[in-house]
């Protein structure tokens, strides 16, 4: 069964017009394979070192890097996984090698308890990583969905999302985020704490589709 570590937890703030001072969230899961989604900025190395060092795992040791799309604030520190094969958006490589794989109309799964699925909307190519896991006993499905979600204050608010992502893209992110939602117990945003699930955010979720 798949563990889901949150190593740094996302923000995001408007500081004026044309600045926004905002990082990503960096989550680790552990399981039949060592898996790292969304690395932070080029600025945050070495935070990133001293938090898997925390969870006693070397970069030589992770096997997949996933990057929920390819703004610089989720691929920042993409490099120090070398050995790892490295799914950014729908574009999987390792190395100079580029594996076709069809993310955008099939599930992608690393390992047992963890698939990678399309979800765009944020830009063309996003994608999610549905993690089974097991919470007091019970199997709970974590999604993390990168900027689908970028915080759980945008359930309320959409325009915490609808302003962040591609305006012809909305329709679909507001369908994304509705399908997304329905799967998943526990959402890691983008730029937030994890949150769990509740029946009423489905609905407003749902409420919120654009058809
Ligand atoms: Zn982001």
């Amino acid at each position: 069964m798949c563990e889901v570590k949150v190593l740094f937890n996302g923000y995001s703030e408007q500081l004026d017009d044309k600045t926004m001072r905002a990082n990503c969230t960096c989550t680790l899961i552990k399981g039949p394979k060592l898996i790292i989604v969304d690395t932070m900025t080029a600025w945050d190395q070495k935070r990133i070192l001293e938090a898997l060092n925390r969870e006693n795992v070397t970069p030589a040791e992770i096997d997949y890097v996933v990057c929920t799309h390819s703004h610089a604030d989720h691929i920042g520190n993409n490099n120090l996984f070398t050995n790892a094969e490295h799914i950014v958006g729908f574009s999987v490589q390792h190395g100079d090698l580029f594996y076709e794989k069809n993310i955008k109309n099939e599930e992608y799964i690393l390992c047992e308890g963890v698939k990678v699925i399309a979800t765009p909307g944020h830009t063309a190519e996003d994608i999610t990583v549905l993690v089974q896991t097991n919470v007091n006993g019970q199997s709970k499905c974590v999604a993390i969905t990168g900027d689908l979600f970028e915080k759980e204050d945008d359930i309320l608010n959409p325009s915490l999302w609808k302003d962040l992502g591609q305006y012809d893209l909305q329709t679909i992110q507001s369908q994304m985020r509705s399908h997304v939602i329905h799967l998943a117990d526990v959402i890691i945003p983008g730029h937030g704490p994890m949150f769990p699930v509740t029946n009423t955010m489905k609905q407003i979720i749902d409420s919120q589709v654009i058809v």
